[in-house]
């Protein structure tokens, strides 16, 4: 790393050394530095040997995949806390970005000029090179790549969506999976008895027993019987099910 001026942060400062100029691909092949300028790059600093670390990396690759799909100017560059290379080549396998050859000298004036305190942390660099956000694994486990490009403005947009969301939602509902009300309430973490993906944020609780279910799992529901109790009020016959597929990917459940 060449500098560690703030003023003249660039991602070439920051990624190249007096050596290198380029950072590695899929298979091994050289990706210079300069080929990244102008996109928005997230650091990973991640290990493999460490659980949060594996459960982490195939959300941030789903994020990964739907925005390089979507065709955004972004990347991410795997910097690794691995033991070896041999563990680091295992891991890497698994990711789909770029990384910081193994045991590269710059990796650790990387953790140290970010202060990373602990793994997984993603560092996102903005277009003009400058630090957008050092909470980016935080930003991605809530909102995923609705967060892109992931400034405070755009995540402060999120978090209001949200809080105008939950405004509409009801403070306590009955559900036929669970014998008492449910209250809305902020959880660290959940497991979903509807759909026994986890959680975190909002649910609707049960205390006494722990029975926690997904807003969306909760709320879906409802929706349906509402319309079936619609349906029957027209006479209808027609049975076609209107329950609809929810898909939980761990963090959050949406319709499909
Ligand atoms: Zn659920
Ligand atoms: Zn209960």
């Amino acid at each position: 790393m060449a500098t560690t001026d703030e003023q003249n942060q660039s991602l070439k400062s920051l990624l190249c050394s007096e050596e290198r100029d380029f950072v590695v691909g899929k298979n091994e092949d050289k990706v210079p530095v300069s080929e990244l300028t102008g996109k928005t790059v997230g650091l990973y600093f991640s290990a493999h040997w460490f659980p949060p670390c594996r459960a982490f990396t195939p959300k941030l690759a789903q994020v990964y995949t739907e925005l390089k799909e979507k065709g955004e100017a972004f990347e991410i560059v795997f910097l690794s806390s691995d033991r070896d290379q041999r563990a680091f080549m295992e891991y890497y396998a698994t990711m789909p970005w770029l990384a910081l050859p193994f045991g590269d000298k710059v990796n650790k004036d990387l953790s140290q000029y970010f202060n990373v305190k602990g793994i997984p942390t993603l560092v996102i660099i903005g277009p003009d090179g400058k630090t957008v956000a050092t909470g980016g694994r935080n930003i991605v486990a809530l909102h995923g790549a609705k967060a892109y490009p992931f400034t405070e403005a755009r995540v402060a947009e999120l978090q209001k969506e949200i809080e105008e969301k939950i405004k509409k939602w009801p403070k306590e509902l009955k559900h036929r999976l669970h014998n008492h009300s449910l209250a809305l309430t902020q959880r660290k973490s959940y497991n979903c008895g509807g759909c026994q993906g986890g959680g975190s944020g909002w649910s609707f609780l049960c205390k006494e027993c722990d029975f926690d279910l997904h807003p969306d799992c909760a709320l879906k529901e409802q929706e349906s019987e509402m319309n079936e109790k619609q349906e029957q009020a027209d006479d209808s016959s027609n049975n076609e099910n209107k329950t609809g597929g929810i898909v939980c990917d761990g963090e959050v459940c949406r319709r499909v």
